[in-house]
């Protein structure tokens, strides 16, 4: 058979899906059941090597038969799979990603190999028809009704959050789109809020130097009063002011900021409230949690990422607006072969008009299909679940003398540091190199997954429970493996703080100084 007979050719995809489904079903199973390592620990460079020693390997000819493509396929999904990170391991308690919902990534597969883009309706009507009905769903979430405002999906709580301050931007000063932004624009933004929003200040013609942190509370949440006297203060100054960034929650600790009383001050002083919720708008599905957004109707923008607490598979972020009117002023542009003017009332349901992206993957298969399947009850049971568990890992932190959570989690976020009795008189440097060399270990030992963070000086551990399968006894273990794995590190630390080797600074593993992606709190406060 030539190779694009092969390609297409029915049989082989039938026989292929057989090997996937056979590979991942036993692959998923041995991972849920928290068998074997959360992570290989592979260094990065064998990594790549390995990956491109694949694409080199074809030089001689293929094999052809249907048996050893499917052979070879089979294998190939072993790599893949034996290389990755396994969210879905009950030890797996680092980065704001979830231990997806199996059956959201098979909805999503739909998409992936039927190859359903959107741009306008026609283009991809399905995905389009799911968008708009989740956006609908998300809406009234929010306390909206679902006619008067609207949203789109985007990929990802970045490129959302963009896409909402560009709205905000046009909106503010109407002229910006054509003739860029005022001189004296500035941005007001939770001290602690995500590095894309800085970024968005340099995308937008901004400028990161305007971006002027609202000052927190001794809980880390915006603090109205002070935000108020910023506003003020800048105004005074003869800046203009392009929208106040709240976060629902913030991504060092979790902190909720106060909406209501934040709302408040922006309708007094007329400006764009944004709600960075692409953590916390999840809680909107929780009876228990909802409170912790309250307020968030009355926000102009909010960004909810799915991939984060709806638990689908990453990417499926959404922005939403309060009024409709608002998604029209993202791009203020026409593309005339693709929006049609003779049928304006059409174009709300051409997600290109108020999407970055032209063509977009239909991003919305795994959570519409998880909530058809589950109902939304489901997404309530998973915030519940992990929140709860983040409560417990919290209480058995309080109660160990070894151990010092940072803040009360308001969230399924734990921020917290060992200090075994030997190190609790150590220098804060001592202190901050021991946590660091103790996530290394962790992560390196492959028993759990855990990230660090740096809150004002302080380093420590963070975690984050985004997997419902993580029980009691696995936060038991946690405790167990870092008092096991940091006895062996103690030493070292003692004689370096000890000044016994002060000539020789001590020498940190590489992945020990790389706190990996960016969102990790830490590098968040360097604007
Ligand atoms: C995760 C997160 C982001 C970034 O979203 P991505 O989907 O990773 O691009 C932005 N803001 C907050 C508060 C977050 O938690």
């Amino acid at each position: 058979m030539d190779r694009i007979s092969d390609v297409y050719s029915a049989d082989t995809f039938a026989k292929l899906s057989q090997v996937w489904q056979a590979t991942i079903s036993e692959h998923m199973s041995r991972v849920l059941a928290g068998d074997g390592k959360v992570l290989n620990w592979i260094d990065p460079s064998t990594a790549v090597a390995k990956a491109e020693s694949f694409l080199t390997a074809n030089e001689s000819p293929a094999p052809d038969t249907l048996e050893s493509r499917s052979r070879k396929f089979g294998s190939l999904l072993q790599t893949m799979l034996a290389h990755g990170q396994n969210l879905h391991h009950p030890h797996y308690i680092g980065h704001q990603v979830p231990a997806s919902a199996p059956a959201a990534g098979l909805f999503d597969a739909v998409g992936s190999v039927t190859n359903q883009p959107m741009a306008i309706f026609e283009m991809g009507p399905w995905g389009t028809a799911v968008e708009i009905a989740l956006i609908r769903a998300l809406c009234c979430k929010v306390g909206w009704n679902a006619d008067a405002s609207t949203g789109v999906l985007t990929h990802g709580g970045s490129l959302a959050n963009l896409t909402a301050l560009l709205t905000a931007r046009n909106i503010a000063f109407r002229d910006s789109w054509k003739t860029g932004v005022p001189s004296g624009a500035v941005l007001i933004a939770h001290s602690d809020a995500h590095y894309c929003i800085a970024r968005s200040a340099g995308i937008l013609g901004l400028g990161t130097q305007q971006v002027v942190r609202a000052e927190l509370d001794h809980r880390r949440r915006m603090d109205p009063d002070r935000l108020e006297h910023t506003i003020r203060e800048q105004r005074r100054r003869g800046k203009s002011i392009m929208a106040v960034v709240a976060c629902s929650c913030a991504t060092p600790i979790g902190a909720f900021d106060p909406l209501p009383q934040i709302a408040d001050v922006c309708e007094r002083n007329n400006v764009w409230l944004h709600v960075d919720a692409a953590h916390g708008g999840a809680t909107l599905m929780s009876r228990r949690h909802r409170h912790l957004m309250s307020g968030c109707d009355r926000a102009d923008s909010i960004v909810w990422d799915a991939h984060k607490m709806l638990f689908v598979p990453a990417l499926c972020a959404a922005v939403l607006y309060r009024d409709k009117a608002s998604s029209f002023q993202t791009f203020q542009q026409d593309a005339p072969y693709l929006f049609d003017p003779s049928r304006p009332g059409d174009a709300e349901f051409d997600s290109g008009t108020r999407t970055f992206e032209c063509t977009k993957r239909s991003t919305g298969f795994g959570l519409w299909g998880l909530w058809s399947l589950y109902g939304e009850q489901l997404f309530e049971d998973l915030v519940d679940r992990t929140f709860h568990l983040a409560e417990l890992l919290h209480a058995r932190l309080t109660a160990s003398d070894d151990f010092e959570p940072l803040h009360t989690p308001e969230a399924n976020i734990v921020v917290f540091r060992h200090l075994p009795d030997r190190l609790r008189t150590a220098s804060p440097e001592a202190q901050n190199l021991y946590q660091k060399q103790l996530r290394a270990a962790i992560i390196q030992s492959g028993r759990f997954y855990v990230v660090q963070t740096t809150i004002d000086g302080v380093t420590a551990l963070r975690t984050t429970v985004m997997n419902p399968l993580t029980t009691e006894n696995d936060l038991s273990e946690l405790l167990e493996t870092i008092r096991e794995l940091g006895s062996g590190i103690v030493p070292a630390i003692e004689q370096h703080w000890s000044g016994a080797s002060k000539h020789r600074p001590m020498q940190l593993p590489d992945h020990a100084k790389c706190q990996g992606p960016c969102w990790v709190s830490g590098t968040n406060r360097k604007r």
